[in-house]
C-alpha cells in the first residue's frame, strides 16, 4: 500500500482526488490537508490545516492555486514526499524553480497541466497529424463561468504542432474576431456557453482531404486515471517530471 495525501483535499479536484484513492486497492489516503477547510470531510478522512500531517504520506497530490502551490512543494520536499502536482500556472519559470527545488530527487515531482487521458491522447495526435497538413484550426468549447480564451490546453495543442503544417489562412473579417486567433501559425476559436464543459476539435486540412480531432470532456472523473498513474509512478521518475505522456508511452 502506497500512503497518499492530498493537498487542496476540500476543493472540487481535491476532493475527487482524495475519494478516488481512498476507494484504490492499492492506496492509502493517509492525510487530506486543506488550510481554509479544517474538520470538514474528503475521502472519509478529516481535512486538517496542519501542512505537518502530509509527512506521513510518501506521496502527496497538489490541486491547490498558482499562487500557493510553490510554498507548498517546498514543503512537500523538506518532509522527503513525492509531489503529483495538478495545479495551473506552470510556465518555463516555474518549471525551471521546481527543477531547482528537486534536483535529482528524491523526492520526485511530477507535474502536469493535463491528467486527462484523452486530452493527453488528442494532442499527440494533433502533433504527429500537423506535418502532413498545409493548415490547422482549432475550436475550443468551454463552460461560460470559464474566466479566460483560449484555453490552456489549445496553446499547449497549437505550440505542439510544429514545425509542420501550421499557416494561418487570411480572409478579409467583416466582423471583428471572425477568424479567430493566431497561435504561431493555428487558427484557434473559442466557444463559450453555458451546457459546455470543456471540448476540443482539432481540424487539419489540405487539398481535398481534413481530418479532425476531437475531445470531449464530460465530468472531472475524466482527470481522475492519470492522477492515479502519476501517483503510482512518481517514486520511480527522478527529479521533476512534466506531462503524462512517458507514464502512456507516448514520450
Ligand atoms: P478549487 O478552488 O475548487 O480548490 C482549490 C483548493 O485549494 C481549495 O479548497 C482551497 O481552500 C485550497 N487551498 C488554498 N490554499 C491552499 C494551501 N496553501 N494549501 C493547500 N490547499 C489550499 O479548485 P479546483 O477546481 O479543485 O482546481 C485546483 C487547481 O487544479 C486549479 O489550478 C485548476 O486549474 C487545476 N486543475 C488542473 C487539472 C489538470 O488536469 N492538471 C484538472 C483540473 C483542475
Amino acid at each position: 500500500m502506497t500512503r497518499v495525501a492530498v493537498s487542496g483535499a476540500a476543493g472540487r479536484m481535491g476532493r475527487l482526488v482524495a475519494a478516488g484513492i481512498a476507494a484504490a486497492d492499492d492506496l492509502d489516503l493517509v492525510a487530506a490537508y486543506d488550510p481554509a477547510h479544517p474538520g470538514t470531510d474528503a475521502g472519509g478522512v478529516e481535512v486538517t490545516a496542519d501542512p505537518a500531517a502530509v509527512g506521513a504520506a510518501e506521496v502527496v497530490v497538489e490541486f491547490t492555486r498558482p499562487d500557493v502551490v510553490m510554498a507548498n512543494l517546498a514543503d512537500w520536499q523538506r518532509l522527503g514526499v513525492h509531489a503529483v502536482v495538478g495545479t495551473s500556472g506552470f510556465d518555463a519559470d516555474r518549471i525551471a524553480a521546481a527543477v531547482e527545488l528537486f534536483g535529482s530527487g528524491p523526492p520526485n515531482c511530477l507535474i502536469a497541466p493535463n491528467f486527462s487521458i484523452g486530452a493527453v491522447l488528442m494532442m499527440h495526435f494533433a502533433e504527429q497529424a500537423a506535418p502532413h497538413f498545409t493548415a490547422a484550426e482549432i475550436v475550443e468549447m468551454h463552460h461560460d463561468r470559464k474566466s479566460d480564451a483560449p484555453s490552456g490546453t489549445a496553446l499547449a495543442t497549437a505550440r505542439r504542432m510544429r514545425p509542420g503544417g501550421r499557416r494561418h489562412v487570411e480572409s478579409e473579417e467583416l466582423a471583428a474576431g471572425a477568424r479567430g486567433a493566431d497561435v504561431e501559425g493555428v487558427t484557434v476559436h473559442a466557444v463559450r456557453l453555458p451546457g459546455l464543459l470543456a471540448h476540443q476539435l482539432v481540424v487539419l486540412g489540405h487539398e481535398g482531404e481534413t481530418l479532425t480531432i476531437r475531445h470531449d470532456t464530460t465530468d472531472r472523473a475524466s482527470f481522475l486515471p492519470g492522477v492515479l498513474l502519476a501517483v503510482r509512478n512518481v517514486g520511480s521518475l527522478p527529479g521533476v517530471t512534466v506531462g503524462i505522456e512517458g507514464l502512456l508511452g507516448l514520450a
